[in-house]
């Protein structure tokens, strides 16, 4: 097995070195090359009379620079099925390749290597330290890394930049309203420059005019830096802006679709004057 993902630090990687937030105009990764490949995954609970098959054979393969949305029925398997896409659970059976790399052959401590390198991730809830500033919030995934202080606080504050945040780098979570506090976690992400972001229902927290305004953020990362997005929603008009859907049922894969005509006028991220938003 190559050693390009279990070496921990900044520097190490398949990628050569990229400024904090790739600069728009040269994607993070080709376009188009394989990024992720699933071969007859299973994921079983329980055992014996328990025994509950939440994925029964799962056949994905996504490439790099896609913008793909999971749909789907509650207990479908869509959450197991991100936990084993973002390195934090294992297929009971079949492969997973990640950039040709076996996932299920890798240690716990190589995984999580793997996750911090190349995965970020956004939740409904946000998942932000309560009383931690937004830029030490953002911070944290580089401070995990073992990146000096200096270069975490620069690269931070570029990250909150970069998702219409300047100004708010010294607030706590609870003086920002949801939509920022989804930006921050999107920042989060996005710091340490991940190859694909994983969000589990970001705006299912948020207003009609925030979830969009966070879906505008989510569509220029992908299409402007190149980063693969994939998000679970249960919301059409917010399924509606990846070129991709996914649907799945009973764990399985029961549908998978390219949307020819995707939603591509969502509000770019804007710096908001003081006393901004009100979501
Ligand atoms: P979805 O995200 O689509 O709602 P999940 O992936 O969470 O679906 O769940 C798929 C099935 O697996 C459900 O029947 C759920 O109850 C079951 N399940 C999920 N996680 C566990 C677990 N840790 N232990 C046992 N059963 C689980």
């Amino acid at each position: 097995m190559s050693d390009v993902l279990i070496h921990s630090g900044p520097s190490a990687g398949l990628l050569p070195s990229r400024p904090a937030i790739p600069s728009g105009d040269r994607p993070a990764h080709a376009p188009g090359e394989g990024l992720i490949r699933l071969r007859g995954v299973t994921k079983r609970y329980g055992a014996g009379a328990t025994e509950l098959l939440a994925l029964k054979g799962i056949d994905l393969d996504i490439a790099a620079g896609e913008f793909i949305a999971i749909m789907g029925p509650s207990g479908s398997g869509k959450s197991t099925a991100m936990n084993i896409l973002g390195c934090l659970d294992t297929p009971s059976d079949g492969e997973y390749l990640f950039k040709g790399q076996p996932v299920q052959r890798l240690t716990r401590d190589q995984r999580a290597r793997l996750r911090r390198r190349f995965l970020g991730f956004v939740f409904q809830g946000f998942n932000l330290l309560a009383r931690t500033s937004a830029l030490e919030n953002v911070e944290l995934p580089l401070l995990y890394r073992g990146d000096p202080p200096a270069e975490r606080r620069r690269a931070a504050a570029q990250a909150l930049r970069a998702v219409g945040l300047e100004g708010r780098e010294h607030h706590t979570p609870a003086e920002l309203s949801g939509g920022q506090q989804q930006r921050v976690a999107i920042a989060r992400a996005i710091v340490t420059e991940p190859a694909v972001v994983l969000a589990d229902e970001p705006t299912g927290n948020l207003d009609t005019e925030r979830s969009h305004e966070i879906m505008g953020l989510l569509l220029a990362l992908n299409r402007d830096h190149g980063i693969t997005v994939l998000m679970v929603t249960h919301e059409p008009d917010m399924a509606a802006y990846a070129r991709r859907v996914v649907t799945f049922i009973d764990g399985r894969i029961a549908s998978d679709r390219v949307n020819d005509h995707p939603t591509t006028t969502a509000p770019e991220p804007a710096a908001q004057p003081a006393g901004g938003e009100a979501a």
